[in-house]
């Protein structure tokens, strides 16, 4: 689906945060209260009946809607973070972004195999960073696992989604 009132509102930066890059950016679509209704809302409505138990929310802008959402879901809100910034005992993965090399971490106690799982993030561009934090919940071997991002990105030949096993359950609300 494409939602026009939030293709509408995302701003686009040419030039950040190096040249080349169009960046998305969603804090246009976080400050507005209709936006912020429009993607909670279309989540929910998505995945109400899948039994999601925990949603987890790639650091930073996957915080956002992912909280509110796993709110409105009633699941709990498991945070995949920068190195370093998680206090407990951790597991981590390095992979390859549109722009250099990141790694991420999550809790080694964050989800348990009784636990349904939405990983959530603001965008999908080559799916790296997704596909770190994908391998990193399917270590804990839960029940089932989906992937949701606001904005895919098709544009320049990106096909994100390919990095996936096939079958894997991805949605997004917008397509650029
Ligand atoms: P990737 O791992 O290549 O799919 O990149 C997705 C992650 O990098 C997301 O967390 C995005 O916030 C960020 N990102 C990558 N490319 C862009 C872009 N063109 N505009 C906005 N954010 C981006």
């Amino acid at each position: 689906m494409n939602n026009e009132t939030l293709l509408k509102n995302l701003r686009n930066v040419p030039d950040f945060p190096i040249k080349g890059i169009q960046f998305k950016d969603v804090s246009t679509l976080f400050k507005s209260a209709e936006c912020m209704k429009i993607m909670v809302d279309e989540l929910y409505e998505m995945y109400k009946d899948k039994g999601i138990t925990k949603v987890v929310g790639i650091e930073s802008r996957g915080f956002v809607v992912g909280a509110a959402l796993a709110y409105r879901l009633g699941a709990g809100l498991v945070m995949c973070r920068k190195p370093g910034k998680l206090p407990a005992e951790t597991k981590q993965k390095t992979y390859m972004k549109e722009y250099g090399t990141d790694t991420i971490e999550i809790h080694t106690d964050a989800i348990t195999e009784d636990d349904v799982v939405l990983l959530h993030d603001d965008l999908l561009a080559t799916g790296g960073s997704m596909q770190a934090a994908y391998e990193l919940v399917k270590d804990f071997n839960p029940k089932k696992t989906f992937i949701n991002f606001i904005i895919e990105l098709t544009i320049e030949g990106l096909n994100g989604r390919a990095v996936f096993p096939e079958g894997t359950d991805i949605t997004t609300l917008i397509r650029i």
